[in-house]
């Protein structure tokens, strides 16, 4: 016997790989008329992401300060997602427009906190922060005359663990394995936030309700991916550093445990996810040397997505941007093509540099 034959199979990764392999997501896109396609999918999505409260409470939504900012003005706000749920947030409107105003959603991933969006420190918002990686989004909404709402998430920011200890690096672990226990998924919490902050944003009465989209780089992408795939309020979307294929990237490499969805991959891959928002104006973009999201993954499965998008008459309303460096935003990169696509959704213009 050679050593090949004699050798055990020990790793449960190996065993996995081998399931995975052998596994055809039930609802993959194979050429079906888009629409029904996407409307089974996203039945089965709502289920897997978990459970959604039956009803909204009131969102309560009171300001804790209004500062004038170069660019505009910055209001810190909370609402109230769902009981014992408060979501921090900052709305950033323009100097430069008007409203009703365009709004970019604007979600961060595993850093300090959405203090990163306005480039402002967490503990002192008066004090400027440099964001690494162009992670200023709401800032760089404001360059381009677009307002911008910044959620806090779920385990982070703000919104980390404070009571019960918290060993993970990242802090969601706990958040993530007792959702689960609850028939939840801190994805399916997180989108919900999202669809909250869309409620809030009809309150307020200056949002344009028919261009709204969202952001977010890493675990913000995750979100900005879900949430355009689940809600249809949501006209445009510019997921970053997450678009890739689930096999390539989370069943690969070491992701932690809120990108998980339980049973995801039987019924679909992420570009099938992503192709819940088609025709909706998608911009993704990625790394060439994203180390956690290889671009060789996101380059197949932005090939499955144009498929997607191609039924749907609407090929030239994806777009794959891919910026030279590691696991970031970039900028530079993607408001050019975010912003052909604001000009061409109608409405109010979305004037604006490049
Ligand atoms: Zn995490």
């Amino acid at each position: 016997m050679s050593a090949a034959e004699t050798r055990l199979h020990l790793s449960p990764s190996e065993f996995h790989r081998h399931l995975l392999e052998r596994t055809v997501p039930k609802l993959r896109y194979e050429g079906d008329e888009v629409a029904a396609w996407q409307r089974r999918l996203r039945t089965r999505l709502c289920r897997l992401i978990g459970e959604w409260p039956a009803r909204r409470v009131p969102l309560r939504s009171r300001r804790l300060w209004l500062r004038p900012h170069p660019l505009g003005t910055i209001e810190k706000v909370v609402f109230t997602a769902e009981p014992h749920c408060e979501v921090p947030a900052y709305v950033c409107l323009p100097a430069g427009a008007e409203p009703p105003y365009t709004f970019m959603i604007c979600l961060q991933g595993h850093s300090t906190g959405m203090h990163v969006s306005i480039g402002a420190q967490r503990e002192d918002e008066t004090k400027p922060y440099t964001a690494p990686g162009d992670r200023d989004f709401a800032i760089g909404c404001m360059q381009r005359e677009i307002a911008a709402l910044c959620i806090e998430q779920r385990s982070l920011g703000e919104r980390r663990e404070q009571r019960q200890q918290a060993l993970s690096p990242h802090g969601c672990h706990d958040a993530t394995v007792q959702a689960l226990m609850l028939g939840r998924t801190l994805i399916g919490e997180r989108v919900y936030d999202v669809d909250r902050g869309i409620d809030y944003l009809a309150s307020r009465g200056d949002a344009d309700m028919n261009r709204l989209g969202v952001m977010g780089n890493s675990g913000g992408g995750t979100t900005a991916l879900f949430a355009a795939a689940l809600l249809k309020r949501l006209a445009f979307a510019m997921p970053s550093c997450y678009f890739c294929t689930f096999a390539d990237s989370l069943m690969s490499i070491y992701h932690c445990a809120d990108n998980y969805v339980p049973g995801l991959l039987q019924w679909a891959e992420m570009a099938d996810v992503m192709g819940l928002f088609a025709p909706r104006p998608v911009v993704l973009v990625a790394g060439a040397e994203d180390p956690i999201f290889p671009i060789a993954g996101a380059r197949k499965a932005y090939r499955q997505l144009q498929r997607i998008y191609r039924a749907a008459g609407a090929v030239d309303r994806c777009h794959l941007v891919v910026g030279q460096g590691g696991h970031r935003f970039y900028a530079e990169d993607a408001w050019p093509v975010m912003l052909e696509e604001l000009a061409r959704l109608g409405g109010k213009k979305g004037r604006g540099r490049n």
